[in-house]
Parts: structure tokens; sequence; C-alpha cells
């Protein structure tokens, strides 16, 4: 059957296949296609030279920029979409987990499909006609919804540690089991993974967090019984076997964890926060005379934990700090005041409001116990207030102030600089405890009344950050 693709993606092939017999729909997408899903991005494959692939789009004027020359792909940039192109290569012997010493263009595709990973990703469909080309019997595999590495485990995962968590993470995206001898090596080989830089790993992860219905939780229970949590993520490592805490919790701390993971919906922050919400607690866990446990602090805890695995791991520092005011705050009670929600606005962003609300109702629904239907009422009063509270509200952030920094520094008469910044931050700190003070005539009067003393008293702003920064 004529293989069907994007217009964008034929076009590519058709031109292409004007050169050579050889090409083919390679990769995810083939994947994809026989499990009838829609695929994330298209990679095609052929026997043509990486600068004759160039020259060859360029000729068409389409952009084409080379993706690591050793490595033979040339991305090709079409009008609504980019195609990368591969030359078919085999790998030689690797000097470490991370790169082959050598890497050499071959004539076939089936040698191409020999060092890839998995057996349902080392499928290719070749263009027009939609030959099959499975060599490793992925298709069967696809059936069976089983991961089962191209030829031994062992070697595969030694080679290359990235594929230990691309397992657990395809896995996890599409359902499927890990095929037994795979899963072995998985624990086996855990340690590969330490030669991997973050950058390659913590987005691995963020997709495993992401995975659809039940696979995200499923998938990090795997994570953490092979070992490669120990490896990916040791600050979490504590979570392992923490009992129930009896009055609140029916399950094991790291069974609650990834309950909440699943019940939070599919954004990074709110499940990067799902995943860190309780990590400081095997840290701070205490027994009361009773034998009742506590974990004074661990909110607080976490936040730090969360700074120090986005660091390690190299996440985005807005990511980071977004999930760390969530664990920070996520403890927050019922009854708070219009102040303190204020100051949960301030903080969070209206944005950042709505990742707390849902992770609060996760972590509530995961905790389970009798207690949660009467818990589910205070919390949708209190979502109610706190929307209200932000529709009334005046000011969450400096640019949201009545003055600016010019007024500050004509009435202070101080030049640019930290100061101004401070007086600002002071004065939405007042705003934050009375909104209605936001008012231009107000804020200029306090300023020319309270001058340079507005700085200095009260308590330590955390709103002094950059506007955007919440
Ligand atoms: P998706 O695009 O949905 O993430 P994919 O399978 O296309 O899935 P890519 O990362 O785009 O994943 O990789 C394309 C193909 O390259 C894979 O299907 C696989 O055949 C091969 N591949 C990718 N990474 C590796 C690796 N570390 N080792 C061996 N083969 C790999
Ligand atoms: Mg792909």
């Amino acid at each position: 059957m004529a293989l069907r693709l994007p217009c964008a993606v034929a076009t590519l092939a058709r031109a292409l296949a004007e050169r050579t017999p050889e090409v083919y729909l390679v990769g995810g997408a083939v994947r994809d296609l026989a499990l009838g899903r829609e695929p994330r991005d298209f990679d095609l494959a052929s026997d043509l030279p990486p600068e004759a692939v160039a020259d060859l789009a360029r000729r068409h004027g389409w952009t084409a920029v080379t993706v690591g020359e050793r490595f033979g792909t040339v991305a090709v940039l079409l009008p609504g979409a980019t195609v990368e192109v591969t030359t078919f290569r085999t790998e030689g012997r690797y000097e470490d987990a991370r790169r082959p010493a050598e890497v050499r263009y071959v004539a076939d595709v089936r040698a191409d499909l020999a060092r890839r990973d998995f057996t349902i990703n080392a499928m290719a469909l070749r263009y027009p006609d939609g030959l099959w080309v499975d060599p490793y019997r992925g298709r069967a595999d696809l059936r069976r919804r089983l991961v089962r590495t191209v030829g031994e485990p062992g070697r595969r995962f030694a080679e290359d540690g990235l594929r230990l968590l691309r397992a657990v993470r395809l896995a996890a995206e599409l359902g499927f089991r890990l095929e037994e001898q795979t899963a072995l090596a998985l624990a086996v080989h855990a340690e590969r993974l330490h030669e991997i830089a973050a950058e390659r790993v913590a987005p691995e992860i963020e997709r495993l967090l992401l995975a659809p219905g039940s696979g995200a939780a499923s998938g990090l229970a795997l994570l953490f019984h092979s070992g490669l949590a120990s490896v990916v993520l040791p600050e979490l490592v504590p979570m392992i076997g923490l009992p129930p805490d009896g009055e609140y919790h029916r399950v094991p701390l790291l069974e609650h964890t990834l309950e909440v993971v699943a019940l939070s919906p599919p954004r990074p922050a709110v499940r990067w926060a799902a995943l860190f919400h309780d990590a400081g607690k095997p840290y701070v866990r205490e027994l009361d005379p009773v034998g009742r446990a506590h974990f004074f602090g661990h909110d607080a805890l976490g936040a730090e934990i969360v700074r120090l695995a986005a660091r390690r791991l190299k996440l985005p520092a807005p990511l980071a700090d977004r999930v760390a005011r969530l664990v920070r705050r996520h403890m927050f009670a019922f009854d708070m005041g219009p102040r303190g929600m204020r100051r949960l606005l301030a903080e969070l962003g209206p944005d950042g409001l709505e990742d707390l609300l849902d992770l609060k109702l996760a972590d509530m629904v995961g905790t389970g116990g009798a207690h949660v239907a009467s818990a589910y009422d205070a919390f949708l009063a209190f979502r109610a207030r706190l929307r209200d509270e932000l529709a009334r509200t005046t000011a969450l952030r400096v640019p949201d102030l009545a003055v600016d920094g010019h007024d500050v520094m004509r009435i202070l008469g101080t030049p640019p600089g930290p100061a101004v910044g401070a007086a600002l931050a002071a004065l939405l700190e007042r705003v934050l405890e009375n909104p209605e003070l936001n008012d231009r005539e107000r804020l200029l009067s306090i300023l020319r009344t309270e001058g340079k003393g507005l700085v200095g008293r009260g308590p330590a702003s955390p709103h002094g950050a950059p506007p955007g920064g919440g």
C-alpha cells in the first residue's frame, strides 16, 4: 500500500526518490503510524550522503541545516514542517556510554536499523510503495505491547546509557511493558546513566512525567524499582520504603507521590511539583509519644530539594522557580484570610495559582481516607474565595502599582539603583496589606510622608523579584 505522508514530508520524499530508490520513513513515525497514533515528527533516511541531501534541499529552495556532521543528519526546513533526513549508517565500537568511536555510512537500510535502540523504533517504510522493512519483528512487539532492545540489551545499554531512560519513557508513553530480558538489563546497567549529560536526561524525565493515563505512575514506579531513580533522581530515593503515616496517608509515601502525579493535570510545572511535593518528608520525619509521624517543615525543605535537583538536571530557571514555589506552598490551609491570599497570589501569579490548586486537589484525593469528602467542600469554598480575591486585587507585582520608578526617584531624590526597587517593593507590600492604597495620589503621599524611611521597615519582602518572575 502506498505510503501516505503529510504534504510537506511527501514533497521532500519525492525529491529524494528522484535521486535514489532507497528512501524510507524511519523511527518513531513508523511506530506511531502502525499504532494508529499521530506521529510527533517524521524522520526520513536514505543512502544519499548528507552533502547531497543538503544540496538537493537548497536547489528546491528549502533551508538545510546539518545536525552534527559526523552523524549525517540534515534537517530540512520545509514550509510547515522540519524533517530530518539521515544517511544510512552503522556505529562502530563505543568508547564510552555516549558516543560511538566511529560512524560509517552504508548502502543498506537494514544496517541502519541495527543501530537503533528498540525493535519498535527499528522499522522502516519505503517511499513511495510503503514496503515494510522490519528485521527485528517490531510489528510483533507492537502487538504484544513490548519494549525490547535491538540485540542484546546489556550491550545496547552499555553503549548508550540514555537508552535505559528511553526504554522506561517509551513504555510509559505507549502503555507498554518492558520485555523481560530488557527489564533485567535495566536494573543491572542502571549505573550507565551516570555518564549521560543532564541536558539529555531531563527531557526524558519530563516526558515520562507527562505520559498519559497510568503511564506516568507506572513509569516512575519502574524508575524507582529498577534503580534508575538512584542515578537521575537521587534526592527522592529516601522516599522508597517510607511507611504510611497513619493519620492522613493510608499508603506508603512513594505510592502516594505516584498517585498525586497521576491525578494532577499533565502540565510540566504541576507534574514536577507533584513528584517533589513530599520529598522533604523522609528527612524531617519524627514520631511523637503515641507513635504518630510528623513532618514539620517538609514543605520548605521540599522546595530546597527541588532547587538542588533542578540545578543538577539543568532545568530552565523559571520552571525550577515555579516548581519550588508550588512545593513550598502546597501545605497552605483553607482558612487563609484575604491578606494571606493576596500574598499567595503575589508569590505565585495567576498561572501558579491554578497550578497550586490542581496540586492541592491531587494531593487531597491521592491521600484518600474518610476525610476527603469534607476536605473537598473546604477546597471548593477556598478556591472560590481565592478566585474572587484575584478578581478584586489591584496589584500583585511591582509593575501593577499606580506609581513607578520615576516617581520614586523624583520624590525621594535618589538616582537609579537598588534603592528604587526596594521602595517599590515596600509599596507593593503595603498594597498587598490594603489593596485600596493602589491609587496614584495615595502612593505618592506615602512616598512624600515616609520618604526613605519606607525602606528598611516591615518584613523583608519576597516581592522584589523582577517583573515577570511570579
Ligand atoms: P518521538 O519522536 O516520539 O520522541 P522517536 O522514536 O522518533 O520518538 P527520536 O528521539 O525522534 O524518537 O529518535 C528517532 C529514532 O532514532 C528512534 O526511533 C530510534 O530509532 C533512534 N534513536 C534515537 N535515540 C537513540 C539512541 N539513544 N540509541 C539508538 N537509537 C536511537
Ligand atoms: Mg522522532
